[in-house]
């Protein structure tokens, strides 16, 4: 199995095929129980892959140590570690904490071929990830995640 996101994302090409029932509760979270768990801005892009403005979140200028968690279901994604500041406006990462706490989609959308990143845990969107930018990180890769999919515990 291979860690390179481009080539993973080659195992899925429709959310829906995923698992079959193998998931957890969260999982199996119906979208009437999502919207009320949360807000209207976290449901439009956990669960229909909207992109929050740019410089607008909570994290994309956050650099203390700590963990970014899943903010639908709570499944830990990155650390502070692996987070860089991309100048983008989005919360950046070079890597997830594991590589089994993302899955990876083939998103054509917008005209564009991009790989959306979704937590394995609930399958919520969390956002894409590009690669050969070269923004001098270590796996030359860039998670370019959304705030508002994100929950951040501070170490201590
Ligand atoms: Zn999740």
């Amino acid at each position: 199995m291979t860690n390179n996101p481009f080539e993973r994302s080659a195992l899925h090409t429709d959310a829906a095929t995923e698992d079959g029932g193998a998931g957890t509760s969260a999982a199996n979270r119906s979208e009437v129980e999502w919207r009320e768990i949360l807000s209207p801005e976290e449901y439009s892009v956990l669960r229909e892959a909207g992109t929050e403005r740019p410089f607008s979140g909570e994290y994309w200028d956050e650099f203390s140590s700590g963990t970014y968690s899943c903010r639908a279901c709570g499944a830990e994604l990155f650390t502070a570690d692996t987070k860089f500041d991309a100048r983008c406006g989005w919360p950046s990462f070079f890597a997830p904490l594991a590589e089994d706490r993302v899955r990876y989609i083939k998103d054509s959308s917008l005209g564009m071929e991009r790989i959306e990143v979704q937590c394995a845990q609930c399958h919520s969107h969390l956002g894409h990830v590009f690669e050969g930018e070269g923004l001098g990180t270590p796996t030359d890769l860039r998670y370019c995640m959304n705030s508002v999919s994100l929950a951040f515990t501070p170490e201590n």
